[in-house]
């Protein structure tokens, strides 16, 4: 998959994807980087990429010109492009969004904006979509971008070393993921529970099961209602009521 990104910060992009995973993935090659230094494409000595809002008020507003440049030449080979402006106003990313952007034939092209924001008119005519990452404002695009190509790219074929590890985790089967333990059995007085040490597989199936669902029931109730689940696990959720009832007591 081709990712490219229109930002004042590629140097944010270098440290963050020449590491990890997301390095990984660009040496196998499964995900292709382009980072794009918006800056480069402003036309006067000052390199200006911005400038006051008409009507007036606070900030400065990212000019259109530049943002046009950049963009013409982030698809300067013509491949089909699907243009994300990130921002609060956009719609809230999700792990179906992340799944869904993961399938997409298309380069994803991101415009991070800075400042109040890019002018309008560049959204209306060369934005495809923009997607928020939580109701929040933050300084820049960049960790937005970088959050939802975190996402996407380990969604990739070959991106992760054991693809099992994306069956069972948090949104992917509607509701979050069970505790996790490691060695040693005991520290700090505390145990892991007996089960996990039993072998049992289907003992321990049942058990993270039924701990995903307190888990989620405590954090995120209204992932509940939307989960879909099947008698025998609304007959977990009945325990767990129950059992959280007797220990409050
Ligand atoms: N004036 C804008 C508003 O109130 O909607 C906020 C601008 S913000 C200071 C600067 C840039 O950071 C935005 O253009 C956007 O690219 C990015 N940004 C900030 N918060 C974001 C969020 N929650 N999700 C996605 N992008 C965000």
């Amino acid at each position: 998959m081709r990712l490219s990104v229109i930002t004042l910060f590629p140097e944010m992009f270098h440290a963050y994807l020449g590491a990890g995973i997301m390095k990984r993935a660009a040496d196998k090659p499964v995900a292709i980087f382009d980072i794009i230094q918006l800056r480069d494409f402003a036309t006067d000595r000052h390199r200006t990429v911005d400038d006051y809002p008409y009507g007036g008020g606070p900030g400065m507003v990212m000019k259109p010109e530049p943002l046009q440049e950049a963009l013409k030449y982030a698809t300067r080979d013509g491949l089909p492009t699907r243009t994300v402006l990130v921002s609060p106003q956009g719609k809230t990313f999700t792990q179906q969004m992340a799944q869904a952007l993961s399938e997409e034939k298309r380069r994803l092209l991101f415009i991070c904006g800075r400042y109040e924001g890019i002018d309008e008119r560049v959204r209306e005519s060369l934005v495809d979509e923009e997607i928020s990452v939580g109701d929040y404002v933050l300084t820049g695009g960049e960790l937005p971008a970088l959050v939802i190509i975190d996402a996407v790219v380990r969604l990739l074929p070959g991106a992760l070393g054991d693809e099992d590890s994306l069956k069972e985790e948090s949104f992917s089967w509607g509701i979050l993921d069970y505790p996790q333990y490691t060695r040693p059995p005991e520290w700090n007085g505390l145990k892991v529970p007996e089960v996990l040490l039993s072998g049992n597989h289907a003992a321990i199936a049942r058990w993270r099961r039924k701990e995903a669902l307190r888990r989620t029931l405590n954090n995120r109730p209204e992932l509940i209602e939307k989960a879909g689940l099947a008698p025998e696990e609304l007959e977990l959720i009945r325990r767990i009521k129950e059992e959280e009832y007797e220990s409050d007591k």
